[in-house]
């Protein structure tokens, strides 16, 4: 009976799980492995003394978006907070996509792009990389034009694959198309490049950033994005009132006063980054690619399984890419500390010799 009055469209999706588990070490998600509270504890007791939960949240989180601004060098008003950028993506498709309008990306990326469009009852349109796992912007650019595009989606650097589209093609893509470009920081603090300059010259133009990764504030759910005034005042229409929880902005503007601790976090994350990725690929079993982010994809050249079962049976989770996916047999390692990346090769190796 239920099931007669569920919107159509919505009965095709399967109930979309995160893969969250208890492992010792959860390496699957690209966190952070540092606990920033753990080190400026008594500035975490001291603004709890005058929270309030019994009020609303800040609807416009503006101390927040203040020293956003600051740490981004825009203004607040080109600033919008959401509750993780997740919730950004989903407010970006509520501002812009009709149904049967056309969102192009890249493939593979992040699932929420398509996921999105499918729910706003938009056609997904993906342009496969190259075999190396480099995005094809020649071709974006004509998929997105001879489709009309309305958004184009661009991971930079790209989940899962670690690429970071150069900054020039970036800018040949808002050249040669008509759509909005969104591009998606994610993981830009790992890397060298950013877009948000780029907000002055194009119009048509939204990066998304997130605390969650870099600044290692996932569980507080603090994403935004950052365009033009006119853009992001567009995007506050769809906005839920008090979509982003107070605690969250409280502890989001602590964390933003400790940006020295935060960059060391980040230096080291990418000092680890390219140690590991030294040797896994002394590893001969595996393909490493480059990575600009916190995260490195291997292709294991034998099935994935049963070396991710050795791993899963000694607390290790990493994201393994099974069956038909169309990067089965890889696994995308999340950048821990030396100590646990050290554990991981260990046990990685100790697998891998099983399985000969
Ligand atoms: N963009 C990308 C590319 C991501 O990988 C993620 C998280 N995995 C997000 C956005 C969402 O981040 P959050 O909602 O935690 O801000």
């Amino acid at each position: 009976m239920i099931k007669s009055l569920v919107n159509k469209h919505v009965l095709e999706f399967d109930h979309y799980v995160v893969p969250y588990n208890n492992y010792k070490y959860v390496l699957n998600a690209n966190e952070s492995p540092y606990n920033i509270f753990e080190y400026i504890m008594d500035d975490y007791l001291n603004k709890l003394k005058t929270y309030q939960p019994n009020l609303y949240p800040d609807p416009m989180a503006t101390p927040l978006r203040k020293k956003l601004a600051n740490y981004t060098g825009v203004n607040p008003e080109n600033i919008i907070c959401g509750n993780g950028s997740d919730e950004i993506i989903t407010m970006i498709f509520s501002t812009f996509l009709g149904q049967d309008q056309v969102v192009v990306s890249h493939s593979p990326t992040f699932d929420m792009y398509s996921m999105g469009t499918k729910l706003a009852k938009g056609n997904f349109i993906c342009v496969n990389d190259d075999d190396d796992l480099k995005i094809q912007s020649d071709k974006l650019i004509e998929t997105a034009n001879a489709n009309h595009a309305k958004l184009l989606f661009l991971c930079a650097p790209n989940n899962p694959t670690g690429y970071a589209l150069p900054k020039e093609e970036i800018i040949k893509i808002l050249d040669n198309t008509s759509c909005i470009v969104v591009i998606d920081e994610a993981y830009g603090e790992f890397s060298d490049i950013s877009c948000i300059d780029l907000i002055h010259k194009y119009d048509n133009i939204i990066i998304l950033k997130t605390l969650s990764k870099a600044f290692g504030l996932a569980g507080l759910r603090l994403g935004y994005a950052i365009s033009t005034e006119e853009t992001i005042n567009c995007i506050y229409k769809v906005k839920q009132p008090y979509n982003l929880n107070s605690m969250s902005q409280l502890l989001g503007e602590l964390v933003l006063d400790h940006m020295p601790l935060i960059q060391g976090f980040i230096q080291n994350v990418k000092s680890e980054r390219d140690r590991l990725a030294t040797e896994l690929l002394a590893i001969t079993e595996f393909i490493v690619y480059p990575s600009d982010a916190n995260f490195i994809l291997v292709k294991y050249k034998k099935n994935s399984s049963k070396l991710n079962e050795y791993l899963l049976s000694h607390g290790l989770f990493i994201k393994c890419f099974s069956g038909t996916h169309y990067l089965a047999n890889y696994f995308r390692i999340t950048v821990s500390t030396k100590e646990i990346n050290e554990l991981l090769l260990k046990t990685i190796k100790e697998g891998i010799a099983l399985e000969k």
